[in-house]
């Protein structure tokens, strides 16, 4: 009769035999002692930790005996790393099949764990556990050593540099099993990008095993602030895409409702009462508990800037009675006469309208100037709302018929219309659903927001801080705010009428990411988040 086996946690029939010298489980399996166990667990693919199995003497080689005889001799069979494997909690992973995704920017802390996205701990931050197994128990020496996958972004020696998080472990490092022939280490890092894989190799005694591959992503989550009657995107799927293809799950908590503002200007009071409002729904929502790795989403109608009291002219006019309604065009003379649209329908309450005057020909003192009265101007197209030209009736002013002279408007017109902003300092971006008085589409939102997101996300690196080198397209200021990408068009001295073709031209209508921005999404670091605004 031989010993018996108490079963452990990830063990299986076939390693128990090998274990003890076995060729086949079913040996042990189909043994007579094991009937009891066979019975009890008919499928000897289903153990359970805590079943007993009787280890049967092995018939070992026979040696010839002096006597002619025969006995039973014990083989010793030689020291093997049975397994590598990632620990997830109670559990060992050695399978290439059953690895969850390590979620390396995430600190490892029970407070993130949610049994949806995060399962365990063990599954966060850039140093996984790793349990060794050799086939005996004892004291063994080994070494270990990260093995990156062969497709996993390539960091230049500047970049990690100027970040240590960019790097995984390259030297092999010393460890020695415990007692039962097995050791758990957590100090060996991979590295930060989304989307690359990583195997841990042992070595020792002679013997390697290389584990399974573990793919790396970055969980960031998203908190909306929708206006209290007002339209929004209705879905976030495509950014969700698009970061997906970067190695960044984007996970939207439920959406809160914010007070509404129909616009946020320029102006840093507009920019205040938007944190105001923004922060009271914020409050209440389930980003709190995501900090710093939450990014807020508030909806506006519109994000113009405007120019207040601009002056238009139209000299040569003939007022007086009897005399024709005269069309004034509204255009930027000191910037090469671009037709301007007048701040028309964008906020309650505020007009165009300043003031209008004509003077006379030649007039240099008041007496030669006749205030034109608000309701003698009518802004033109008629219809709808991007006005650009202003019909003004002269036959009512007091000049005798005939006079010549000059029409003086002072409007207000857009300075521009923003499709989104993000607000410095802060995890705070802004998106528009309203652009030039037609609704921004779904998928304007959605493009505005990869690009807003991708601001917070430290695109497009310029090569400073702790960032990335700077991607071979990108560009500062020219004609846009912000750090962004020219991808599509050539490098020249403003890029404020140009098209680009990637996600983070400064101007907005593109979906994805250049092939050099797609890159530099996937090895950006996003373990430092945001600081809520
Ligand atoms: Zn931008
Ligand atoms: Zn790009």
């Amino acid at each position: 009769m031989g010993k018996k086996h108490v079963v452990k946690r990830g063990e299986c029939l076939s390693r128990i035999a090998r274990a003890y010298g076995f060729k086949s489980y079913r040996e042990l399996y189909d043994h007579p002692d094991n009937a009891a166990f066979k019975a009890r667990r008919p499928d000897p693919n289903l153990i359970q930790p805590g079943d007993e199995l009787q280890i049967p003497e092995r018939k070992g080689s026979k040696a010839e005996g002096s006597t002619g005889g025969t006995e039973e001799v014990k083989v010793e069979l030689p020291l093997v790393i049975e397994a590598v494997g990632f620990v997830q909690d109670a559990e060992v992973r050695e399978d290439a099949t059953d690895q969850p995704a390590q979620i390396v920017n995430l600190p490892r802390d029970a407070k993130w764990v949610d049994d949806t996205l995060v399962k365990s701990k063990d599954r966060l931050g850039q140093k996984p556990r790793i349990r060794v197994r050799f086939n005996r128990p004892g004291k063994h020496p080994f070494k270990l050593q990260v093995v990156p996958g062969p497709k996993n972004a390539a960091y230049t020696g500047a970049e990690e540099g100027r970040n240590a998080h960019y790097k995984h472990e390259t030297a092999a490092r010393d460890y020695t099993t415990d007692d039962d022939g097995t050791k758990v280490v957590d100090d060996l890092a991979v590295g930060c990008a989304g989307k690359d894989a990583y195997a841990i190799r042992a070595t020792g005694d002679g013997t390697a095993h290389t584990g399974p591959f573990l793919g790396c992503v970055r969980l960031v989550w998203l908190q909306e602030l929708k206006m209290k009657g007002a339209p929004a995107a209705t879905t976030l799927a495509s950014t969700r895409g698009e970061y997906a293809k970067a190695g960044i799950l984007v996970e939207q908590l439920a959406a809160e409702e914010v007070d509404r503002l129909e616009n946020i200007s320029a102006d840093p009071a507009d920019t205040t009462a938007l944190k105001d409002k923004a922060r009271a729904a914020y409050g209440k929502s389930k980003a709190k508990d995501k900090e710093p790795y939450v990014v807020a989403v508030a909806y506006t109608d519109h994000l113009a800037v405007k120019d207040a009291g601009k002056e238009i002219q139209l000299s040569d006019v003939r007022a007086g009675p009897g005399r024709s309604d005269v069309v004034v065009d509204v255009v930027d003379a000191a910037n090469g006469n671009r037709v301007k649209s007048l701040w028309n329908d964008i906020v309650t309450g505020e007009g165009w309208f300043v003031s209008a005057r004509f003077v006379k020909e030649g007039g240099t003192s008041p007496a030669d100037e006749v205030a034109i009265p608000q309701a003698s101007c009518t802004a033109l197209p008629a219809a709808g709302s991007d006005k650009t030209q202003v019909q003004v009736k002269v036959s009512d002013l007091s000049v005798p018929s005939g006079t010549k002279g000059t029409i003086v408007l002072k409007v207000n017109w857009v300075n521009r219309m923003r499709a989104g902003l993000s607000i410095p300092g802060g995890n705070l971006v802004v998106i528009c659903t309203r652009a030039w008085w037609r609704a921004e589409s779904d998928a304007d939102q959605n493009s505005t927001l990869v690009h807003e997101l991708g601001h917070h996300l430290g695109m497009v690196p310029d090569g400073g801080g702790t960032g990335l080198d700077a991607t071979p397209n990108q560009y500062t200021g020219k004609g846009h705010v912000g750090s962004h990408c020219h991808a599509g068009v050539p490098d020249q001295a403003s890029y404020a009428s140009a098209a680009g073709t990637c996600v983070m031209f400064g101007a907005s209508g593109n979906m994805a990411f250049c092939p050099d921005c797609a890159k530099a999404a996937c090895k950006v670091d996003v373990s430092k988040g945001w600081t809520a605004f």
